[in-house]
């Protein structure tokens, strides 16, 4: 899975949603997370986070944020569910 760490905290670009192919990003307290169980691991994401935010679990850096990320997204409402409804329909 992948991961997003604290580079994300009060960021504003939502890059990293638009391309999820799985809509597996959840907001939370003050940062957007990924659902650990929900990530396909495809990576698109990562290159696509001005902040670099996103790290893969292989990355030191990504292990204590983790945990966050799994709460987060079952506490938390999944940003595209909970965002304007597509208005293709009309
Ligand atoms: Fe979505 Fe792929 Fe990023 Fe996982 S790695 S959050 S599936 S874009």
């Amino acid at each position: 899975t992948y991961v997003v760490t604290e580079a994300c905290i009060k960021c504003k670009y939502m890059d990293c949603v638009e391309v999820c192919p799985v809509d597996c990003f959840y907001e939370g307290e003050n940062m957007l997370v990924i659902h650990p169980d929900e990530c396909i691991d495809c990576g698109v994401c990562e290159p696509e986070c001005p902040p670099e935010a996103i790290l893969p679990d292989s990355d030191p850096e990504a292990d204590k944020w983790l945990e966050l990320n799994k709460d987060y997204s079952e506490q938390w409402p999944n940003i595209i569910a909970k965002g304007e409804a597509p208005t293709d329909a009309d």
